[in-house]
């Protein structure tokens, strides 16, 4: 099969490559084309996932699809855009055929559930790769950026965190566990909801936020630097799933939330007096800290003590 021939019959064809908001040009000529509505600003995100490095190279094609559009479009959650559109560079060391379909599958089924249309991408042959870009909209102005947060603010997340940390050892069959606890990790690893309701529910509310990729306190970091406070976070009060506990005990549980990463719930900073609202629509919204003056992230334990915060994210160098 050949690369315009693997193109047609995997990508052109599929539902999520036949138009949507905004997309005035697809698949099929030197650029797509996209149309904004007047004041609104185009929101731009790309991410790369490597063979090896952010999945294992032996691993279902169906669900890498899913997981792959999942964590761009969670940028615009994050953001608080509305998605429009999406473009896939996508580099193979073959063409096989089932493959290709059930990788086509999971990603329109996520392209589906997030309202992005697939515009545009470019095919190669190379070890297995694969660069997502994703765009969406949003009024000028009120895109939620990790900047905004001030002093007073309530810290809150999108509900728990640490799952897809405590699935990796499933996911790499270091591990087994019985289906129950087994299950909610493992879809939680490979098909993350990007929480891109509440991320546009949250414009006008929501002074920061971002979503959480590389753990919470690495991340809680980006915050607190690009807005010039201090975050104190209660480690009581981070949400932890049941089966992650039962899985991995509630310390390495804990960890997990912390250090982990592959979250993609998103983390904000909301005044005390908008966070009723926020949770009357979105009741898995949990507050987990506050913004202090100050630089950092501080974490205390149960007693109000300060603990020592492990060193946490991932950084690739
Ligand atoms: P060009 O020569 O301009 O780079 P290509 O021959 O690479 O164009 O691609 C032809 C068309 O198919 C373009 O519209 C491109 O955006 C689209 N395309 C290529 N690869 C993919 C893919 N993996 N998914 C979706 N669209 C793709
Ligand atoms: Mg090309």
């Amino acid at each position: 099969m050949g690369e315009f021939e693997l193109i047609q019959r995997y990508f052109a064809v599929a539902p999520c490559a036949q138009g949507g908001d905004g997309v005035v040009r697809g698949i099929g000529d030197d650029c797509a084309l996209l149309a904004l509505p007047p004041a609104e600003q185009l929101a731009v995100s790309t991410d790369t996932l490597v063979a090896g490095v952010h999945f294992p190279a032996v691993c279902d094609p169906f669900l890498l699809g899913q997981r792959a559009l999942a964590v761009s479009a969670s940028d615009l959650a994050a953001m608080g855009a509305t998605p429009m559109a999406f473009t896939l560079a996508l580099t193979l060391d073959q063409a096989n055929a089932a493959w290709l379909e059930a990788f086509a599958k999971g990603l329109q089924q996520m392209a589906a559930a997030c309202t992005l249309a697939l515009v545009g991408g470019d095919t190669t042959r190379g070890p297995l790769s694969m660069t997502l870009t994703v765009f969406g909209r949003v009024p000028a102005g009120q895109a939620l950026t990790r900047a905004g947060a001030r002093v007073g603010d309530l810290l809150c997340v999108g509900g728990e965190l640490g799952d897809a940390a405590g699935a990796l050892p499933l996911v790499l069959s270091q591990r087994q566990a019985v289906a129950e606890i087994a299950e909610p990790l493992l879809a939680r690893y490979w098909s993350p909801r990007p929480q891109l309701a509440l991320g546009q529910a949250l414009r006008g509310l929501a002074t920061a936020a971002l979503d959480i990729s590389d753990g919470l306190l690495a991340d809680c970091g980006h915050i607190a630097k690009a807005s010039g406070v201090a975050l104190q976070i209660e480690a009581a009060r981070v949400p932890l799933s049941a089966a992650l506990c039962a899985l991995a005990g509630h310390e390495h549980a804990l960890a997990c939330a912390l250090s982990g990463g592959d979250d993609y719930r998103l983390a904000f900073t909301v005044p005390p007096e908008r966070l009723s609202a926020v949770q009357a629509q979105w009741p898995e919204v949990r507050m987990i800290g506050q913004v202090l003056a100050g630089q950092g992230v501080q974490l205390l334990d149960a007693a109000g003590l300060a603990i020592e915060a492990p060193r946490g994210g991932y950084q690739h160098f």
